[in-house]
């Protein structure tokens, strides 16, 4: 069977009704790829979902299909953001898609190069602000009662009620419900998704018990951890550069109800899982979900997770949208080679 997209795919389980376009751009359906070699030094099974194979690049295209179908369904002409860089290149693609009008406002000089570049080429009007992403958003929100405007920002519930498919495809891929699901958290919104998709699965008989849900923020980000906003929110990891998440409660309860936890990480830890996932399991994935990474790896430590437990990390986004943390943190010299084979097989030789 052809995969629809997950509007289609999933309606039963969303808020799609008669009145809804069948918008899509094929998004979701993506990988979960066992991760053969840090399963054996780790001692679980890890699973890693690929969100970064969606359309954009991103697991945003969940929701914003959600979110624009609806958005339609409500006469809206003009989409509208605050964005650390994947929201915003999602917004753009749909509103693309479905002839709308997409306005995004960027944090200045803290949007990954590739996402920026998808904004714009997708024709998104790009606004780059002075400040950080959550003074972005509380400009966003202000807005909320202009005509024909829709913001789709995570506040935005029918984002999260896209969001939940992934939890329904971990589910339908594995056979089971894994013992624990890893992510990074900014806003929160797609830990607060996924909990409601596993709750929801259960709930219809798809699934026969709930994960424990670790969601972790950035050191420098970790507004949740430390119980209070940050002003100034600094992590290599844009994309969860975020100091007042906006589903703050959400994740709460998706860690205390499911027996999970919400901790830090730090960005050496972060940079260190990146490179590994790509090293070892040949899988490059964006700084903010190698978070997730990262957190496994701490989690390993303090016993939140077991020997043998089955494992999904959720890698969020694609590493190409991000290509100078990668040549940054690389630190591999691109070598001068001669145009003579002597230099080629001297290289080759060389161990
Ligand atoms: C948006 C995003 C996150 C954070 O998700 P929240 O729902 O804001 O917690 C993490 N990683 C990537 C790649 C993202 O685009």
């Amino acid at each position: 069977m052809s995969w629809p997209g997950v509007l289609a795919a999933y309606a039963p389980y969303l808020p799609v009704t008669e009145k809804t376009p069948s918008l899509t751009l094929l998004e979701g359906n993506t990988p979960l790829v066992y991760a053969s070699h840090l399963s054996e030094s780790w001692q679980i099974r890890l699973f890693l979902k690929l969100e970064g194979l969606n359309p954009t690049g991103s697991f945003k295209d969940r929701g914003m299909v959600m979110a624009v179908a609806h958005a339609i369904e409500e006469g809206a002409q003009t989409l509208l953001c605050a964005s650390t860089g994947n929201t915003s290149a999602s917004a753009a693609a749909y509103a693309a898609r479905a002839g709308l009008r997409a306005v995004v406002v960027i944090p200045e000089g803290k949007v990954a190069l590739g996402k920026l570049a998808q904004a714009v080429l997708y024709g998104a009007e790009v606004f780059a602000i002075a400040g950080n992403f959550d003074k972005a958003l509380a400009l966003v929100r202000n807005q909320a009662d202009q005509a024909g405007v829709a913001i789709v920002n995570s506040i935005n519930p029918y984002r999260l009620e896209g969001q939940q498919t992934a939890a329904f495809e971990v589910v339908d891929a594995l056979g089971e419900v894994p013992d624990v699901v890893a992510l990074p958290v900014g806003n929160a919104g797609n830990i607060t998704a996924y909990w409601k998709g596993f709750r929801a699965y259960l709930q219809a008989g798809k699934a026969q018990r709930l994960p424990r849900m670790l969601g972790f923020e950035a050191k420098g980000a970790a507004a949740i951890v430390q119980g209070t906003p940050i002003d100034d929110p600094q992590t290599v990891a844009t994309a969860i550069r975020i100091g007042n998440p906006a589903s703050w409660q959400g994740a709460v309860n998706a860690a205390r109800e499911s027996g999970g936890s919400i901790d830090a990480v730090d960005d050496d830890a972060i940079l260190d899982a990146y490179r590994m996932l790509a090293r070892t399991e040949g899988i490059f994935a964006e700084p903010a979900s190698a978070a997730a990474i990262a957190g496994i790896r701490q989690a390993l430590t303090t016993g939140q997770i077991r020997t043998g437990e089955t494992v999904v990390a959720v890698l969020t986004g694609n590493g190409l949208k991000d290509p100078q943390t990668a040549l940054e943190t690389a630190q591999v010299e691109i070598q001068h080679l001669d145009v003579d084979p002597y230099h080629l097989s001297e290289a080759l030789r060389r161990v």
